[in-house]
């Protein structure tokens, strides 16, 4: 019987959220998870340095538990993933309450790490980078939870050094997993109920360029997609360079692969684009854009935009507001520049200074929100099919699922209907701020369908 207790506190993106599941994969035949850092015997926070301030974040969040370490010295609290990369021995010199510290690509070696803490040979801090990392296939195990669906990464790294990123140098150069792998876990998930897979790595168009004998991104797609029981497949982050002709057809042509891309832009300027080495023109990405969409008509599309780039003067800015009304994205994640240690942007000297980036980042904000909401509206009236989540977090008498282009849709349905995990389809009836509401009209498939049913 596992009576230990974990609390894990993941910050920043889908890759954190999925080495999170690995690394309780991992102990799980020891701990059990906790809601609270207070029951826990195990604390983790896998951290992002993305943003701006993340170490500052990190070190104040994780400062919190000296008192509960004071009290319980047995705890083990640990910081995994990038900032424990970027910060590696310093976290455990300022927080000597640390036992872990484990970069990204050493997260597997946790129960090791653990291993050597018991026997009193910590604090442990792991940030080796290794050019032929692969990381192991480790399913994730849900604890009975059986979600509907789940992330799989297929490769980890990056080889792009866009100029204001630091993701090149806190999760390594780019490795693919082999396609048997990945496969082997995708499978193991769909018979723990799982319908609908989002493969992760910070450029999936890349996956599998630098390994001798392994299949292209959209050849793996097609693999994936042999897959019986699972319904419907997504992935990211597609960067815009490497968008192939292939990979379009695959969306256009392979019925479980969603009708959704998110494809970042980060600005609508070629010469900001040029700056921040991103290998393509405002011309280029609008050029594929447009052939996504002659290949895969009402496809949606999602971006990363940054405002306040160094250098970024107001006619930059305004290419970026006339591109987000020429493509008019489902939805945009903004930020503001901020400099982020060791990448190449934080040395340039043309600083946009603060205020101007905030009042661009507004501006932004409501071009968008105008556009969201238009294109919101434009579902009122059609039946979208809908994979079934869950009861709404907040509103637990309504389900909650997403279409297959990934918009939200709470929706009534009778009650006496088991509707978790089947594909239904809804009546759209409004659109609101941050999700459609609808009507339940009829199931598609499941729940019940074994994983054979596709
Ligand atoms: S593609 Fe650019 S922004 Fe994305 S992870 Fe790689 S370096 Fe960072």
């Amino acid at each position: 019987m596992r009576e230990k207790r974990i609390f894990i506190k993941t910050f920043g993106c889908q890759m954190n959220e999925y080495d999170s599941e690995r690394m309780l994969a991992l102990v799980g035949e020891e701990y059990v998870p906790c809601e609270v850092p207070e029951e826990a015997d195990l604390i983790l926070v896998n951290t992002c340095s993305v943003r701006r301030k993340a170490e500052e974040k990190v070190y104040s969040f994780v400062g919190r538990f000296k008192s509960l370490k004071a009290k319980r010295p047995e705890v083990v609290i640990g910081v995994t993933g990038c900032v424990a990369q970027q910060e590696g021995e310093r976290i455990v010199k300022r927080l000597p309450h640390v036992d872990l510290v484990l970069g990204p690509q050493n997260i597997y070696r946790l129960p090791e790490a653990l291993e050597k803490i018991r026997r009193g040979r910590g604090p442990v801090v792991l940030t080796e980078l290794k050019k032929d990392f692969k990381p192991p296939l480790i399913p994730a195990t849900y604890d009975g939870a059986r979600p509907v669906k789940a992330q799989v990464t297929i490769m980890q790294g990056c080889d792009n050094f866009c100029s204001y990123c630091v993701v090149p140098y806190v999760r390594g150069r780019e490795v693919s997993r082999p396609p048997e792998d990945i496969l082997r876990e995708i499978e193991c998930l769909v018979q723990q109920g799982v319908r609908e897979v989002t493969l992760l790595g910070q450029n999936v168009n890349s996956y599998g360029q630098k390994e001798k004998g392994y299949p292209t991104f959209a050849e793996l797609l097609r693999m994936v997609a042999q897959i019986k029981g699972l319904w419907r497949i997504r992935f990211t982050t597609s960067h815009p360079k490497d968008l192939s002709e292939d990979l379009m057809r695959t969306i256009a042509e392979e019925e479980k692969v969603c009708e959704h891309l998110h494809l970042p832009v980060q600005s609508g300027s070629s010469r900001v684009l040029a700056r921040m080495n991103r290998g393509y023109t405002r011309e280029e990405y609008l050029a594929r854009v447009a052939r996504l969409r002659e290949l895969v008509p009402g496809i949606a599309l999602t971006t990363d935009l940054i405002v306040g780039f160094p250098g970024e003067t107001e006619s930059d800015f305004q290419e970026t507001l006339t591109l987000l009304e020429e493509v008019r994205f489902d939805e945009i994640f903004s930020f503001k520049y901020s400099d982020r240690p060791l990448a190449r942007a934080r040395k340039f000297e043309d600083k946009v200074p603060e205020e101007v980036k905030a009042a661009r980042l507004w501006k932004v904000h409501e071009v968008q929100a105008r556009i969201t909401q238009e294109i919101r509206e434009s579902y009122i009236g059609r039946k979208a099919e809908v994979l079934v989540e869950g009861p709404s977090e907040t509103r637990p008498e309504v389900l909650t699922g997403r279409t297959r282009t990934n918009h939200v849709v709470n929706f009534t349905a009778p009650k006496e209907l088991e509707l978790k995990g089947a594909l239904v389809y809804v009546l759209i009836k409004e659109a609101g701020k941050h999700s459609l509401r609808g009507e339940f009209l009829e199931i598609l498939k499941g729940p019940g369908g074994g994983p054979d049913e596709d």
